[in-house]
């Protein structure tokens, strides 16, 4: 594990963010409403259809007070569960999805009333070389930038044309990692442990949809010397952050597991014992509420 398997959020936008491109996707309604993108293989399309039916079945009378708190839900049921990533997940795109070709300026906005800090995004800092993306926000990659830049984008995604005026775009590219470091190699990609490992990620990128002012679609924060992670921006500050909501998805999750092997039991445990490792001490709850522009 070590030093192999990470999620990336930010990414460097050194976009070519052009004007008046063509819209030119298009996609297939999924499960739930979630939108699968045309750049989606049909292959993955139909694992990640399934990995969300599964989703809509569980029952997970396993949910602490503690983790119904984090996610904001009375129940981790089937039902509150695929809600709770609905409204933060509206499109999954492919790896080959290239947000610069799909992005536009359309207008100028200053953003208010939130404040930004300027060294929220430091483009030079993210450096990922060594690591293995497994899913990206990419709709709050783009409303940072935006937000930065004090300009309104849009982004052409499967055939809409949608405004970037809230973390909550909620757009979600399939990262190189997803359907093999994440995962349990020996088993089947269909196998139900890989289907719900993966939707621990998909909770985890959800948790990037949320968030206010400095802290919008909670970055992560850079682990510190000594750590596994050590420089990279692989942590988090916040306590209710992506990778607790990853750890906390991945301890239920492993319950639902049955006829589950042994291994596929260990790789779900040494997961979310990585994603634990990434809170950093003195790690509070931030406010998740969303912020929008109007
Ligand atoms: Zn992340």
């Amino acid at each position: 594990m070590k030093n192999t398997v990470t999620f990336i959020l930010t990414l460097s936008l050194i976009l070519l963010v052009g004007c008046q491109k063509k819209n030119n996707t298009s996609g297939f309604s999924g499960r739930l409403g979630i939108v699968l993108d045309s750049s989606v293989p049909e292959a993955e399309r139909e694992l990640i259809d399934m990995d969300l039916f599964r989703l809509s079945e569980v029952n997970l009378n396993s949910a602490s007070s503690r983790d119904l708190q984090i996610l904001g839900v009375q129940a981790f049921s089937g039902n509150q569960l695929t809600s709770w990533l609905r409204t933060r997940v509206s499109f999954i795109v492919g790896e080959d999805f290239d947000y610069g070709e799909q992005a536009n300026i359309v207008g100028t906005q200053t953003y208010r009333p939130q404040i930004f800090s300027a060294s929220l995004l430091n483009e030079e800092e993210i450096e990922q070389n060594s690591l293995i993306t497994i899913m990206i926000n990419i709709g709050g990659a783009l409303y940072r930038y935006g937000k930065r830049n004090n300009q309104v984008l849009t982004l052409d995604v499967g055939g809409q044309r949608v405004y970037v005026k809230s973390p909550r775009v909620g757009v979600i590219q399939i990262g190189e990692g997803l359907f093999s470091a994440w995962s349990v190699k020996s088993s089947a990609r269909d196998a139900l442990a890989n289907s719900l490992i993966r939707l621990s990620v998909f909770f985890h990128e959800a948790r990037h949809s949320d968030g206010n002012g400095d802290n919008v679609t909670f970055p992560h924060a850079i682990c510190p010397d000594g750590h596994d992670y050590a420089g990279n921006y692989s942590c988090d500050s916040a306590a209710n952050g992506p990778y607790v909501v990853d750890s906390v998805m991945l301890r239920n999750l492993r319950n639902a597991c049955t006829g589950c092997s042994n291994t596929e039991i260990q790789t779900f445990k040494s997961f979310e014992a990585d994603a634990l490792d990434r809170m950093l001490p003195g790690s509070w709850d931030k406010d998740i509420r969303p912020e929008q522009i109007p």
